[in-house]
């Protein structure tokens, strides 16, 4: 039976910057449960990563979460039974020691940049530093050290030990001779390998869930066929949960069994993978689909260009965001109406006025 791990409640996010504000975040609601991947898909820009970055308490200044909840269901034990003990992750110190227990523990993250994530002097509060689980001035080091360090923050277990979980890890990647490469510098591996050592970082605690932002952009086809089989492969073994954000359509319908499609910091519909490739039901959803040629082949095509542009987040068109660029707008009400969410088959909801009977 599915069991939330990560429950969403309309969530907001916004940047107070000089020319205005920015809802990076508008009201986003979805759960991810024990095990699963759901796949969050739109244009650059329109909040994935934000979405991802406030589970973490990761939200960059000047982005503030100033609505909804973030519910983590934690499993605790507590006089010898197993019970769920919910943390409020937006009630949380961002700098405190309970989300720094989530973060990089309980909640691995991977990013797009393994040289940056690996090699950098990187400070208190970068988001790369916090992501492992590392809070000080780290100097140049070897992969292994940065490893030991990362575990050792979560788990209560010797360095020796946590230098053996390390090795097991890097070879569970395919990273080859993991005794030896565990002294490299980053600088020494290649592209694909220091992806993998990423990889190996945010999972050798083993978490519950691991954000997955855009981890393959970087990488050719083939390192990328081989990373995507290393996660599902660990999904599997440790029931682990996949929050996997690109705007790689190819990709996501290879790992996802659920997806948001996200527009101007909304989710405008969520449905299985099935049903938004086969049964799209919003004009955005549908564009996006049109744009790329080979939905579900192994593609490394991006997203084309949907028509006319995306709006100016300062001043955002009335009622339905989309409508200036929507093919089935209808005047007089698209403009004038914010959609709401509606439900438009089991488990399949849009936010369209096409379906609200107004
Ligand atoms: Fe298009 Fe209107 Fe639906 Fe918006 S509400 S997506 S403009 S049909």
């Amino acid at each position: 039976m599915s069991e939330p791990l990560i429950e969403v409640k309309d969530l907001k996010v916004q940047f107070n910057v000089r020319d205005g504000i920015i809802h990076a975040v508008d009201g986003a609601t979805f759960t991810i449960n024990r095990g699963q991947t759901l796949g969050i898909i739109g244009e650059s820009g329109c909040g994935k990563s934000v979405t991802a970055k406030a589970i973490l308490r990761m939200v960059p200044r000047p982005g503030k979460v100033t609505g909804g909840e973030i519910l983590y269901h934690r499993r605790i034990k507590s006089n010898g039974s197993e019970i769920t003990d919910i943390v409020n992750i937006t009630e949380l110190d961002p700098d405190g020691e309970e989300i720094r227990k989530i973060r990089g523990g309980e909640i691995g993250m991977i990013f797009q940049e393994p040289m940056s994530s690996l090699t950098p002097v990187y400070t208190a509060g970068s988001h790369i530093g916090e992501a492992v689980g590392l809070h000080r001035l780290v100097p140049i080091r070897k992969v292994g050290a940065q490893m030991v360090e990362t575990i050792q923050a979560h788990r209560r277990i010797s360095k020796q030990e946590a230098r053996e979980i390390a090795i097991d890890m890097l070879r569970r990647v395919g990273i080859p001779k993991p005794e030896q490469r565990v002294d490299a510098y980053p600088h020494q591996l290649s592209g694909g390998q220091r992806q993998r050592v990423m990889i190996a970082i945010a999972l050798s605690c083993e978490p519950k869930m691991l954000i997955a932002d855009e981890p393959t952009t970087a990488l050719d086809v083939s390192i990328e066929a081989q990373i995507l089989d290393i996660m599902r492969e660990l999904q599997e073994t440790v029931d682990m949960a996949i929050m996997f954000i690109t705007h790689n359509l190819g990709v996501v319908a290879e790992m996802a069994e659920e997806i948001c499609v996200m527009y101007m910091g909304k989710i405008v519909e969520r449905a299985s993978a099935v049903e938004i490739f086969y049964e799209p039901q919003h004009p955005y959803t549908r564009a996006l689909l049109k744009s790329i040629p080979h939905v579900g082949k192994k593609s490394r095509e991006r997203l084309a260009s949907i028509k006319g542009m995306v709006p100016d987040p300062f001043n955002l068109p009335s009622g339905c965001v989309f409508h200036p660029r929507c093919p089935e707008y209808m005047p007089g009400k698209c403009d004038r109406i914010v959609p709401s969410w509606t439900q438009v088959g089991e488990n399949h909801w849009a936010r369209c006025l096409l379906y609200e009977g107004v």
